[in-house]
């Protein structure tokens, strides 16, 4: 089987074709500019391959209502030329075949849960950290969507009583992307996250910002793997920061050996690594294919 997967971010596309084991055979990537040039460029590197299904994962918001008169529109986004974009409806002008749509986040949720940190479980959660906060939710085998689809880089977290960034989020200041997400760190100590030391202050703010957003994520999902993606989490010294950070907020509360014994298996990083989120779209077309849309 030869499934499609275009990774949709706001500042570049990855396109790759792979299989059902989620094997990548070839990708390419390019910047996200205006949307004519983009589906020029997409259709260009599909031309004359014979696929199975396509996956689109892709920044948003986005509408993932197959109800809605928009549904496979990127919606209200800030990104110049590309709000209301029917990205699935210019996709089936080209490609004749079963195609999946949903969040970045949350196909890379599904590609964890189908191939990776999470393979066998019924559920995870997976947030990256990059420019920006991203969560994608998959409980009780579905990927989650409700009214639009989940946001939850934005809740909010309770201020580190030392740290005075006033956060940069244009909605909310200080919620959990307007403190911890790379462009917080970059204002808030004048360069950016890869040339802080491993020992620098940054990383236990940061520890301090995301064990928040997990044990908010633990409280409320009771997800069975968090996996931790993005830029910032390259900074691999993070990890055993978050899980104290959460072992001691909940504070024994959550009575599970993944949380008291086996922690750093729970809270870990993507296992397809930098592809998690190419790999989402590849989940993302499978899962179509197989649901026979
Ligand atoms: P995007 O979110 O655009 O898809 P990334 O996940 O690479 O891309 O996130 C980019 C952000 O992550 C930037 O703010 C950058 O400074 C930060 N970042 C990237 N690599 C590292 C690193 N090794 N250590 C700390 N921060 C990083
Ligand atoms: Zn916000």
């Amino acid at each position: 089987m030869r499934i499609g997967g275009i990774e949709a971010g706001g500042t570049k596309i990855i396109c790759g074709i792979g299989n059902e084991k989620g094997q990548i055979e070839k990708k390419i990537s390019f910047p996200t500019e205006s949307p004519e040039i983009v589906f020029e460029k997409i259709n260009q590197f599909f031309a004359g391959e014979q696929l199975d299904a396509l996956g689109v994962g892709t920044f948003g918001p986005i509408d993932v209502n197959r109800k809605s008169a928009t549904y496979g529109y990127i919606t209200s986004t800030p990104k110049p030329g590309w709000k209301n974009i029917d990205v699935l409806g210019e996709l089936k002008k080209q490609f004749n075949m079963p195609i999946g749509f949903d969040t970045d986040v949350n196909g890379a949720a599904l590609a964890e849960a189908t191939w990776g940190s999470a393979q066998g479980l019924n559920s995870c959660v997976y947030y990256t950290v990059g420019t920006g906060v991203g969560v994608g939710v998959f409980v009780e085998g579905s990927l989650v969507h409700g009214l639009l689809h989940p946001e939850a880089g934005h809740i909010p977290v309770k201020r580190h009583p030392a740290d005075s960034f006033e956060g940069f989020c244009p909605y909310h200041k200080d919620c959990l992307e307007g403190v911890a997400a790379g462009p917080a760190i970059e204002k808030r100590f004048g360069v950016k996250g890869h040339e802080l030391g491993k020992e620098h202050e940054a990383w236990q703010l940061e520890a301090y910002y995301l064990g928040q957003a997990l044990v908010s994520t633990i409280l409320l999902l009771s997800p069975e793997r968090i996996i931790l993606g993005g830029g910032v989490m390259h900074q691999e010294q993070l990890f055993p920061l978050i899980r104290e950070q959460v072992r001691s907020t909940l504070n024994g509360y959550v009575q599970h050996q993944m949380i008291l014994e086996q922690i750093d298996q729970y809270i870990i990083p993507p296992a397809l690594g930098d592809d998690a989120g190419l790999c989402g779209a590849l989940a993302l077309g499978l899962q179509e294919y197989k649901a026979g849309r």
